[in-house]
């Protein structure tokens, strides 16, 4: 069968669309060299910690009540511990989140009177209530427990190192806050190296402040995790690059034991810690989600490159750019044209398995100033390491894609995509 030609049939791809982009891909193979020697370094590191703790078949028992004694779960956390290179790991179904995992390494380390620093400006959005920056007073936030939050915004993308040490001069800082992915913000993405050169600088100056990390979309794209360079504590969602497309909820926080114990006293409660959450076979789909997490993630890091790289070619502003070292999963296009940004978040939802019919539409989402559309057609319900885009209705028109489980699928959605703009541009 004629690969072209079927694609031209099946899904009303033009022969000039696809040959462009094969031509992308054609001029980003050495970028994909780079990134498989990553994934098979990472794959190694899982395959290393699964041998080690000799995971095995009874670690996939369903447990339930109490939990007590569920190897497989305690087990796990050894596993990812391992992984990421650090003391000690807490891997849980029980966190609905990212932001809830986030929100449990916060409230763990602080208390009343404790000031946390934000030193890569401003956290993610969910994490402003909180915080207390949002929301009402009352409802129960950081600010409302008595701990104050400062931030030092980014200086043309990097950290205000000067501002950094003013604040940590002024007052005594619990813990400072470090964002690994630009998420849907206009900022670098911080590799764990850099990462690793900011808690050095915040803990040269003030040693017993704690480092806390914002991973998401980080795992697995560079072959280090932040907790190798010095973080004390980092976390995650399990439906982003960690649960490899197959956890079907949860989160990780990695780092320092004593750390680890606190988060795990504020996950279930002080005195029970993680003695007890039982796992209702849960813990099947976190290892097969694990050992794939790797090739998954390198599987979106291909289809990220590829969309640069096409949209480089018809002459659109990405970042990262095509050659660019990568250190999440995020791709960004400017568009400058709305018309064409909603073409592109509409063919990108043809490469979803999964509703892969519908068109997405713009629409008013509760808590943001404009309209906002989306491309989603996942397994797992908002599971971004599965294909996905957004973008606001707002100039410059910028849309965000992330995720593929596989490149081939990610790849026909970018297809779809030039296709609709190339028609647009006629
Ligand atoms: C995804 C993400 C979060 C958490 O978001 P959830 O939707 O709650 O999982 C936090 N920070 C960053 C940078 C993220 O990308």
């Amino acid at each position: 069968m004629n690969k072209t030609e079927y694609i031209t049939k099946n899904f009303g791809v033009s022969a000039r669309a696809v040959e462009l982009v094969n031509k992308a891909e054609s001029s980003v193979r050495e970028q994909f060299g780079i990134l498989e020697e990553k994934a098979e370094i990472n794959q190694l590191k899982v395959m290393k910690a699964f041998s080690e703790f000799c995971v095995s078949e009874r670690h996939f028992m369903p447990t339930t009540g109490y939990g007590y004694d569920d190897d497989g779960r305690d087990t796990l956390d050894k596993v990812y511990a391992h992984i990421f290179g650090c003391d000690d790991a807490l891997v849980r179904q029980n966190w609905v989140n990212g932001s809830h995992t986030l929100s449990t390494m916060m409230y763990a380390v602080l208390r009343p009177g404790d000031t946390l620093l934000s030193v890569t400006g401003k956290p993610y959005d969910t994490l402003e209530e909180v915080i207390g920056i949002a929301g009402d007073d009352g409802n129960g936030s950081l600010k409302d427990f008595g701990i104050s939050y400062k931030e030092i915004s980014l200086l043309n993308g990097e950290p205000d190192y000067e501002n950094i040490e003013r604040a940590l001069r002024a007052e005594k800082i619990k813990a400072v806050m470090i964002q690994r992915s630009k998420g849907y913000g206009w900022r670098p993405t911080y590799s764990p190296e850099k990462i690793g050169e900011i808690v050095k600088f915040v803990k040269d100056i003030s040693p017993e402040t704690i480092c806390l990390v914002d991973n998401c979309y980080g795992e697995f794209v560079d072959t280090d995790e932040p907790t190798q360079y010095g973080a004390d504590l980092i976390a995650g969602s399990l439906i982003k690059n960690p649960g490899g497309g197959i956890a079907p909820t949860g989160g990780y926080i990695a780092g320092r034991r004593d750390l680890i114990e606190l988060c795990a006293y504020r996950m279930t409660c002080v005195g029970i810690g993680r003695e007890c959450g039982c796992t209702m076979g849960f813990n099947r789909y976190a290892y097969q989600g694990l050992f794939m997490a790797p090739h998954v993630t390198l599987q979106a890091l291909k289809a990220a490159t590829l969309c640069a790289a096409v949209f480089g070619l018809l002459g659109y502003e990405s970042d990262p750019k095509p050659d660019a070292e990568r250190h999440d999963i995020i791709q960004s296009v400017k568009f400058n044209d709305k018309d064409k940004m909603i073409a592109f978040i509409q063919g990108i939802q043809k490469g979803a398995p999964v509703d892969s019919f519908v068109t997405p539409e713009p629409w008013d989402m509760p808590g943001y100033q404009d309209q906002v559309i989306m491309a989603a057609g996942a397994f797992t319900q908002g599971s971004s390491i599965e294909l996905s885009a957004d973008a606001p209705l707002r100039e410059p028109y910028i849309a965000y894609m992330q995720g593929g489980l596989t490149y081939e699928s990610a790849k026909l959605g970018i297809m779809v995509a030039v296709n609709k703009i190339l028609k647009l541009e006629k």
